[in-house]
């Protein structure tokens, strides 16, 4: 075997292509392999398949999978064939889809990394500036996300995560039976949802098929999901609701730290539950001796524990329990607490709707954890659109089958 054979097998090469000649640059460390066909081959018609003689050829290049350190290249001159039925045509190659200047295998190593690690990243492993990456990626998730089927989707839930550092946000929608995100939009008002429910539609969903949808209590969420999800009921997540009380615990401290200066380093202490906290938080604790205190923050402790442990009462039990909350909640004399129990039953329905449905956004949660990793690593993304790309592309689970592995 000579090394042009060595080449055509290594490449996977079949006839009439072959490999012409290989030269390696020892000054610039590129290979660069030449591939040609015999005169007189015969390329399928890219329309209708008859073989058809070369009409005439186009030189073109394309960036392949380095030979160790080594840039390499293939080189070719593409036919164009002239088929008598279907007129002059440029046939594909095998090696890379038309119009990149990357071969197939390339691409599936820049779509592996770029799972991984950020794009600006795979750029400088690849040396190529990371605009090229970001096409070669957006490439392969618009085109998996094209044939997604998303025709039995009935449970969604919906949140929210910040694309750049505070004010912007990009609204994530996600099948809580495929555990994967169908849908990610810049916003978080009641425009996205009808932008998921046409997406939805686009993609073989019935925007009415969906009947139970997970969210948090925000008017704009409530609205659009009334609006184009008519026949959805809403669950509202258990967490965000955990994390309103665990908020006006908050208030509840930082009020009281201007007469009781001593709770001023306790705020994670009254965020967590009793079973998580450290010993340095016990320490904290004891210290502040709350069991036998008369500190309104940690009235408003346990005024959020209790409300915590209506997920813990059976079905027939709940509305009870929550109505005894509220009654207690209501006549505790602290205004943050008085105010988030009004939130709360005026949303009571949503809430209790979780004994019924059972869905919550954990799921979300765990996606969302995921999306901050990828974020924290994406470091650069230079759009929401590309946010949404790699977002599709780490929890979407895409079929990115057309790639060579
Ligand atoms: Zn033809």
């Amino acid at each position: 075997m000579n090394e042009n054979e060595l080449f055509q097998a290594a490449l996977g090469l079949l006839p009439p292509w072959q490999v012409d000649r290989c030269t390696f640059d020892k000054a610039t460390g590129r290979l660069d392999i030449h591939l040609d066909f015999p005169r007189g081959s015969f390329f399928a018609c890219p329309v209708c398949g008859v073989p058809c003689k070369a009409h005439d050829t186009s030189e073109r290049t394309w960036r392949h999978l380095n030979f160790f350190q080594h840039q390499a290249f293939l080189h070719a001159r593409t036919p164009r064939v002239e088929c008598s039925q279907c007129g002059v045509h440029v046939v594909a190659v095998p090696w890379a889809r038309s119009g990149s200047g990357f071969t197939l295998l390339f691409e599936a190593l820049v779509m592996m990394m770029a799972k991984a690690m950020p794009v600006i990243a795979v750029g400088r492993i690849v040396n190529e500036h990371d605009t090229l990456i970001w096409r070669i990626v957006t490439h392969y998730v618009d085109a998996a996300r094209a044939k997604a089927d998303h025709s039995t989707v009935t449970q969604v839930g919906v949140d929210e995560t910040a694309s750049r550092r505070g004010q912007k946000y990009v609204s994530l929608f996600v099948d809580l039976d495929e555990r994967k995100v169908l849908f990610a939009t810049p916003g978080k008002d009641a425009a996205t949802v009808a932008a998921f429910a046409a997406d939805l539609q686009a993609h073989g969903g019935n925007p009415e098929a969906v009947t139970e949808v997970s969210a948090d209590m925000s008017k704009a969420f409530s609205k659009g999901i009334a609006a184009s999800l008519p026949n959805a009921k809403v669950t509202f997540d258990k967490f965000h609701v955990v994390r309103l009380v665990n908020d006006a615990v908050d208030e509840v401290r930082r009020l009281e730290q201007k007469t009781n200066p001593e709770l001023a380093k306790s705020r994670y202490v009254w965020l967590k539950n009793p079973e998580n906290l450290t010993e340095g938080q016990w320490e904290k604790f004891d210290a502040l001796d709350i069991v036998n205190s008369h500190l309104k923050t940690a009235r408003a402790y346990q005024i959020r524990l209790t409300f915590q442990d209506l997920f813990n009462q059976p079905a027939d039990k709940a509305k009870a329990y929550l109505d005894k909350w509220y009654f207690w909640a209501t006549h505790s004399r602290l205004p943050p607490i008085i105010k988030v129990a009004k939130t709360i039953r005026k949303h009571q329905d949503g809430i209790l709707r979780w004994f019924i449905s059972g869905i919550n956004n954990g799921i979300l949660e765990g996606i969302n954890s995921l999306v901050q990793a990828a974020k924290a690593k994406a470091r650069g993304y230079r759009s929401d659109r590309n946010l949404a790309t790699i977002i599709y592309l780490i929890v979407g689970k895409l079929d990115l089958s057309p790639l060579p592995t």
